[in-house]
């Protein structure tokens, strides 16, 4: 007698191949239509991360087999307070000059991978072009991520960095909330949405040097129960950090406000 879920199984599968052959994807990172390939499908819907073949099953199914090995995962030799990649591939981790001239009001930032080629292209989509359906396989790199440099019970609060109202009603999402939202974690560690609030709208950061970046964010949040977090370690999540301008000013309202500690998390660290 057969079994049933095999033939259900199998007749899933025959599905996805025939949808596949009439409608081929759009490559998110070279444009180019391309088909699934069975291990694409077959992992796409497992939910777990194959670091082994170069690339997130989730989001295989938008990039072509060419693109998906087009991302650099950040790996020591890196500064050991802000995680800065150093150019030179030798050596252990050290703090960076700027990190030794001023250190900023978080403790480590992290990131999963380099802010460049596929991995840069992905966060486009979700952020710009709303393909909010990468956010499930982001965030499940970044999860990956969190586990290997923190270890289960060093964070209290989760916090993704916030937009501003407007930004956030003209994008329908904040991406760093998205990233985070479907995490399980252990313990008593809990995702606050709303942690932090932007008070001001500031303008992009594109463009402004440091100096002007960390000028233009001044006084730019503020924590909306300051109560929830006295003595409290908080990791600030958020999908790119470039000069850390961000994450720090909002480490400093968190500081100010009675967090114990504040570390960062983001996707992509820019080079
Ligand atoms: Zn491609
Ligand atoms: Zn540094």
């Amino acid at each position: 007698m057969l079994n049933r879920t095999r033939v259900s199984s199998t007749l899933k599968r025959l599905r996805r191949c025939l949808g596949d052959a009439l409608f081929p994807a759009k490559c998110i990172g070279c444009g180019q239509l391309f088909h699934h390939d069975a291990g694409a499908l077959e992992t796409a819907h497992t939910g777990g991360l194959t670091h082994a073949a170069g690339w997130i099953p989730g989001l295989a199914l938008h990039f072509c087999p060419g693109c998906r090995g087009q991302w650099t995962a950040v790996a020591s030799p890196l500064c050991s307070r802000c995680g800065l990649v150093f150019k030179s591939r030798q050596g252990e981790d050290h703090l960076c000059g700027r990190c030794l001239d001023r250190p900023g009001a978080f403790s480590r930032a992290r990131a999963a991978g380099i802010y460049d080629q596929s991995l840069r292209m992905a966060i486009h989509a979700l952020k710009f072009k709303g393909w909010v359906g990468l956010a499930g396989p982001l965030g499940g790199l970044l999860l990956d991520t969190f586990r290997r440099y923190w270890a289960s019970g060093d964070i209290d609060v989760v916090a993704p960095v916030p937009l501003h109202r407007r930004r956030f009603h003209r994008r329908g999402f904040n991406q760093a909330h998205l990233l985070v939202r479907r995490w399980r974690l252990p313990g008593e560690t809990v995702v606050v949405r709303d942690l932090l609030v932007r008070t001001r709208a500031t303008a992009p950061q594109t463009g402004l040097d440091r100096r002007q970046r960390r000028t233009n964010l001044e006084n730019a949040f503020s924590v909306s129960r300051p109560g929830q977090i006295t003595g409290k370690r908080v990791l600030l999540v958020d999908d790119v950090l470039t000069t850390g301008a961000t994450v720090n000013a909002c480490a400093t309202a968190l500081i100010r406000d009675g967090a114990g500690r504040v570390d960062v998390l983001t996707l992509a660290r820019a080079l």
